[in-house]
């Protein structure tokens, strides 16, 4: 059986200086903390976890010297504050969901109202939505655009969460334009996760099977898997190689191998292991 390996797998950049940052603050004498899901990946955040990194549980312990480092994929001005009362807080946040942040705030100083495509229960957009209230409409696809009131003539602007699909963006923005005259649209996905996507595709369309690695709630994993979906009908999510089961490769000579931005490398490699043995 041929595997074969995406160019872009493991964690991306954003991922990647999150998880050096709290491995070299644990090297020192501080006590480090996460607050919420640091990463959407279970497997890592056990590890982090068995190196003494934790999720902050809101107490900081006496005589502690304790830091939170906040999640990559952003946290609301509201609840930092509020950890800030508390303990020291560093900033984990991914460079590009902090330029996001920075858009929506010029767009809405020039007197723009910001639509975003994204799931409202994904952290990124939960910060966005505390941030910035009723300047902000959350959309998770292209139905909801009948439910949106603004004027024809306010100024808009669409942009997306850094991990939603492409092509669903692009249908989204073509209906809004439609919509409202005075819509900009800037295209926020994340170039990593767009590379992905464009990989999935030519890996879905050449192979026999495809396995997704990553977890089940991980945003980018599932369009990933969404997106192997279309071209593929045999693909598989797998957030470990416990999800490995016999007969998932039966008669396949090519497998493709995808990951999600916050998968770890060793557990790709391990689950690659797996399938041959
Ligand atoms: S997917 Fe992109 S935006 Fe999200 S953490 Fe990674 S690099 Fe940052």
């Amino acid at each position: 059986m041929n595997m074969i390996l995406a160019k872009n797998i493991g964690f991306c950049s954003g991922v990647k200086r999150i998880i050096h940052l709290v491995e070299t603050m644990s090297k020192g004498k501080k006590k480090v903390y996460y607050w919420g899901a640091l990463i959407h990946n279970s497997v890592e955040l056990a590890r982090l976890n068995d190196i003494g990194i934790k999720e902050f549980d809101g107490n900081v312990k006496s005589g502690e010297n304790a830091i939170v480092v906040t999640r990559a994929h952003g946290t609301s001005k509201e609840e930092v504050e509020m950890l800030r009362k508390k303990v020291k807080v560093l900033d984990g946040t991914c460079p590009k969901v902090i330029k996001i942040h920075q858009m929506v705030d010029k767009a809405i100083k020039e007197g723009y109202r910001v639509i975003v495509y994204g799931n409202e229960r994904h952290a990124e957009m939960k910060a966005l939505r505390k941030d910035y209230e009723n300047e902000v409409k959350i959309i998770s696809d292209v139905n909801s655009i009948e439910g949106l009131t603004m004027s024809d003539d306010e100024k808009l602007l669409l942009i997306s969460q850094t991990t939603m699909m492409k092509e669903d963006f692009e249908k989204i923005a073509f209906a809004l334009k439609n919509k409202f005259k005075n819509l900009k649209v800037y295209n926020t996905i994340c170039e990593e996760t767009l590379a992905r996507q464009k990989e999935a595709i030519d890996i879905a369309k050449s192979v026999d099977v495809v396995l997704v690695i990553g977890g089940k709630n991980s945003s980018n994993t599932n369009t990933l898997v969404k997106i192997a979906k279309e071209y593929n009908t045999r693909v598989f999510h797998v957030e470990d190689e416990k999800a490995l089961f016999p007969g998932m490769f039966i008669n396949a000579n090519t497998v493709g191998v995808l990951s999600g931005t916050s998968t770890p490398i060793y557990l790709v490699k391990r689950i690659i292991e797996k399938c041959k043995s």
